[in-house]
């Protein structure tokens, strides 16, 4: 396999915000404090403002307000996310480029919803399966294709594969034609996206989870899809093999350690967390100076999640950072922490 030449043009980065709305539930005791303005501003109310003042003020109050590169309101579905942050991105990836997607946010803010989502409302990953085939399908004439999926999570700083029931421990490796590769990890032909949802379920169903003083099930474990899309020029002798990586990540809950109560096991895991996603952190960090300022170090080695997703952040590619936020007054302290964060990464 021959990869695309290494280019020296530094990777962009998108900051993506999507407030989720109340669940029913959630409106009979809670409110709504969040407001998105003009496709990019996010007005966060004060919990003891009233929603009223709020919408009288049309977010030109004094409330805070933080701008990204494209911010969605509750009202947006999986399609408008998907259309808006990765049309282009799987385009490339097509091409021979590598993209990476990942949702960051607190437990309960969307997440999972957004990147895999349900069968009446397929999330990112079901979608980005869907439009590769159909730009496949367009240029099956001149090309041969092949899809490929791995799905993995990464739990206390040890890859487990979800695609097999019962799987063990998964080291990395650097492939010097590959690139990092995860020794013994499934890697399934598919030639439909409707496959993928189905295994994405079981694969979840997988995950590990662990009730926590904040939430009955909080995701422990970052998973990753990878899709990869080699295409091979028809009827030439010797033709070269380029091969493009989509990674979209299903982060873990990101309220910190401190937060939940707890103790053993749990403190300890919630630590390991911290350090896989202060880690990405880190390097979306370095990402957005080296966008602004030229080239910056990006230490990708300092977790297992950033090894992993290395070459997907690296080089030419392209990388949104899509965060989660729940519009729910009483998840106001979560949801100004995601915000801050995501303020940052820009
Ligand atoms: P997370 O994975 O971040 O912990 P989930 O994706 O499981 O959060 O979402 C928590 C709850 O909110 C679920 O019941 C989910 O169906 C619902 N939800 C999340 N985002 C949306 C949305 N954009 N529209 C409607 N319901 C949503
Ligand atoms: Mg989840």
């Amino acid at each position: 396999t021959i990869r695309p030449p290494e280019s020296k043009e530094a990777t962009t980065l998108q900051v993506a915000v999507r407030c989720r709305p109340l669940t029913a539930k959630e409106k009979l005791k809670s409110r709504d404090i969040l407001r998105v303005v003009e496709g990019k501003v996010v007005v966060v109310l004060d919990p003891d403002v009233s929603k009223e003042y709020l919408d009288r003020v049309q977010g030109r109050s004094k409330e805070k307000k933080y701008a990204y590169d494209v911010a969605f309101g509750a009202e947006a579905t999986n399609e408008d996310v998907y259309k808006v942050t990765m049309g282009s991105m799987v385009e490339g990836v097509v091409r021979g480029l590598n993209a990476t997607i990942f949702a960051y946010g607190a437990t309960g803010s969307g997440k999972t919803h957004t990147m895999a989502g349900t069968p009446e409302d397929p999330g990112l990953m079901v979608l980005s399966l869907q439009s590769i085939f159909a730009l496949i399908s367009k240029q099956e004439a001149d090309y041969e294709f092949e899809v490929t999926c791995s799905y993995l999570e990464v739990y206390n700083e040890v890859i487990y594969d979800l695609l097999e029931r019962s799987s063990g421990h998964l080291e990395l490796r650097e492939d010097p034609d590959q690139g990092i590769t995860v020794a013994g990890l499934k890697r399934i032909q598919v030639t439909t996206a409707e496959k993928i949802l189905e295994l994405l379920t079981q694969g979840n169903a997988r995950r590990k989870t662990e009730s926590t003083d904040a939430n009955a099930t909080s995701s422990r474990s970052h998973a990753v899809l990878e899709i990869i899309v080699k295409r091979k020029q028809r009827n030439q002798y010797r033709s070269q093999i380029l091969r493009g990586k989509l990674a979209l990540v299903d982060l873990a809950g990101s309220e910190r350690a401190s937060e939940t109560n707890n103790a053993g096991q749990k403190l300890r895991d919630g630590a390991n967390i911290n350090k896989s996603l202060l880690a990405l952190a880190n390097c979306i960090n370095a990402l957005g100076k080296q966008q602004k300022k030229g080239l910056a170090y990006v230490p990708y080695r300092n977790s297992k999640l950033t090894r992993l997703l290395k070459d997907g952040l690296s080089g030419n590619s392209r990388t949104i950072m899509l965060a989660t936020v729940s519009s729910s007054a009483d998840q106001y302290h979560h949801t100004t922490n995601t915000l801050k964060y995501a303020d940052r990464a820009k």
